[in-house]
């Protein structure tokens, strides 16, 4: 359907035409894989276009986004405290209950203190811009989240990216770059378009023994990996060479929001000296509670976590059956990586048909020849829904000619 604007003659302001250009390329694509309306959910139950289809994209690994007592903290903290966070914390002041989820936090990830924000992106922007600023040297993996990669632009310091994964080209950096420069080193725990598992120990070891300050980003690895879902660092049973951990509230902690934990130190000068972190309202008591409450579920109910790992396991393998690529995915963020749109997007479009909800990535947002359909599994996902799964993936790859 032609938006009603495309009709219209060139407006005069060039930024206009620009944002117009740019639409009228995506509509010629003759896709629409993004921005769907969702009209219901219930679990991994969603209703689209008026149809029941099973989520297989949601980043809620755990489930707790249903979970009674998660809702119902939110429902009680919402009575409470109201809807809003009123302003910064900075200013309006941080209330008992971000004092209660950052303390939670910070004993949970084994860290002296926590900040939380009103979003992971926001999280992750300070975390690396607050820190390296103009003639520092930042080391960052060349896949890392755009969010990163904005705080490390933001901070203005000179970029290095290096192989995704690859200690060698790492070390290859760092051995040539000057020892005197302050340097910073950034990885995600988990990289949530591959599903790979960051290379920590030996990425890690690179940043120490070049004196790098070292921030993980782990949005993905939070809940799902480590003893009791503390995550990448704990998974490797890391803790001093990693100086900040953040991530999201969005993921295994059904919630949203983000969060920086650190020594005490780190914190305070995050608190005194980020943007995002004294500008910006605060994360707000409905969401925090719930974070809350899921990190005491996550704490509590291990069945949750193995449910997830179980669900990985036979998903992963039924892929595989199918002679499906799944990039060496080892979490439970899974590609099924086709190599080109003219495959991704008659997959995607066989699942949804068959009443599976999955996301098409394509070059540039992957690099090229990686364009992928990104699944994601869930501890929601029950036996029948697997089943309908592999139905639904095995007609696609008849349908795609795989
Ligand atoms: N880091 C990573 C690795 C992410 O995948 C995301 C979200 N997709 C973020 C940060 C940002 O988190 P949020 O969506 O909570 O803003």
């Amino acid at each position: 359907m032609a938006l009603p604007f495309f009709t219209k003659p060139k407006h005069t302001k060039p930024l206009l035409n620009r944002c117009r250009d740019d639409l009228a390329t995506k509509m010629r694509l003759k896709y629409d894989p993004y921005y769907h309306v969702i009209q219901a959910q219930q679990g991994s139950r969603i209703q689209l276009g008026g149809r029941d289809m099973i989520m297989l994209a949601s980043n809620d690994y755990l489930g707790l986004s249903f979970h009674p007592k998660v809702v119902e903290a939110g429902q009680t903290a919402l009575r409470k405290w109201g809807a809003s966070p009123t302003g910064a914390r900075s200013a309006n002041g941080s209330r008992a209950y971000h004092i209660e989820l950052e303390e939670k936090l910070a004993a949970f990830l084994g860290r002296e203190a926590c900040h939380v924000h009103s979003s992971g992106y926001l999280s992750c922007v300070a975390a690396t811009a607050s820190f390296a600023q103009k003639g520092d040297l930042i080391f960052g993996d060349k896949n890392l989240h755009s969010s990163l990669w904005d705080g490390i632009r933001l901070s203005m310091a000179t970029v290095e990216r290096f192989a995704h994964n690859n200690p060698d080209d790492l070390r290859e950096a760092l051995e040539a770059s000057s020892p005197a420069a302050t340097k910073m080193l950034v990885l995600e725990g988990v990289y949530s378009m591959e599903g790979h598992i960051c290379r920590l120990p030996e990425l890690a070891q690179l940043g120490e023994a070049h004196r790098c300050f070292t921030v993980l980003d782990d949005a993905h690895g939070l809940g799902v990996l480590g003893e009791g879902g503390r995550g990448t660092a704990a998974h490797f049973g890391l803790g001093d060479q990693v100086d900040i951990l953040c991530g999201s509230l969005s993921k295994s902690l059904g919630s949203t929001g983000g969060f920086v934990a650190a020594s005490r130190e780190v914190i305070e000068y995050l608190r005194t000296n980020s943007k995002q972190t004294i500008f910006s309202a605060a994360l707000s008591p409905a969401q925090t509670a719930i974070a809350s409450a899921a990190l005491d579920v996550l704490q509590n109910e291990p069945e949750h976590r193995e449910r997830l790992w179980a669900n990985t396991r036979r998903y992963r393998d039924m892929l595989h059956s199918l002679g499906l690529d799944t990039w060496g995915s080892e979490t439970p963020a899974i590609p099924i990586v086709l190599g080109s749109k003219e495959r991704a997007y008659p997959f995607w479009q066989a699942l949804r048909e068959k009443g599976i909800f999955t996301i098409m990535s394509i070059a540039p947002a992957v690099p090229a020849g990686k364009d992928l359909i990104r699944t994601a599994i869930s501890a929601l996902h029950s036996d029948e829904q697997l089943d309908q799964i592999g139905e639904a993936m095995a007609y696609a790859v008849k349908k795609v000619g795989l």
